[in-house]
Order: C-alpha cells, then sequence, then structure tokens
C-alpha cells in the first residue's frame, strides 16, 4: 500500500484530509498517498527538527492559504469553483 507512514500522527494530513481545497486535495493524493512522500517538506521537517511543523504548513513547505484553513467547520464565503 502506498501510504506516508506518518499518516497516522501528521497534523496537515488529520487537518485537511477532509478539506475541500482542491490544492490540499491534490497534494494528499501525490503525496501522502502518492509516489512524493519522501519529497515532502514536513517529513523533511521533523527529521531536521525532532518536531513536526505548524498543521497549515502543506507538504510543498508553502503554507496553507487562509480561506481553506477550519473549513471543514464554517462553509461561509468561501467560494465554489
Ligand atoms: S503531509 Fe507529508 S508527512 Fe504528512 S502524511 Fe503527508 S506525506 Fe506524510
Amino acid at each position: 500500500m502506498t501510504e506516508c507512514e506518518l499518516l497516522a500522527t501528521c497534523g496537515f494530513y488529520k487537518k485537511y484530509q477532509d478539506t475541500l481545497s482542491l490544492a490540499c486535495r491534490g497534494f494528499i493524493k501525490t503525496y501522502c498517498r502518492g509516489g512524493q512522500m519522501d519529497e515532502c517538506v514536513r517529513k523533511q521537517y521533523r527529521m531536521e527538527h525532532g518536531q513536526p511543523p505548524a498543521d497549515d504548513m502543506m507538504p510543498s513547505g508553502q503554507t496553507v492559504p487562509e480561506q481553506y484553513r477550519g473549513q471543514s467547520v464554517v462553509g461561509g464565503d468561501t467560494k465554489t469553483s
């Protein structure tokens, strides 16, 4: 099975696994459950610092755009496109 070994403890995955953000879902598909898991910046960060980065850091090392944080709770003014 292709799946990151940190899946169960990864703050990003836990927070965004049900997100509506296509960007986050794309990352999960290609990194967390795909072939690029060993290129994940979160994973590298954890190895370097001995602790995980903020939950909002994506596998690419960028931060999740503000409008997508906590989206699973509030539908609010989020645009669907
Ligand atoms: S974000 Fe990175 S460390 Fe977390 S589950 Fe996905 S591939 Fe693993």
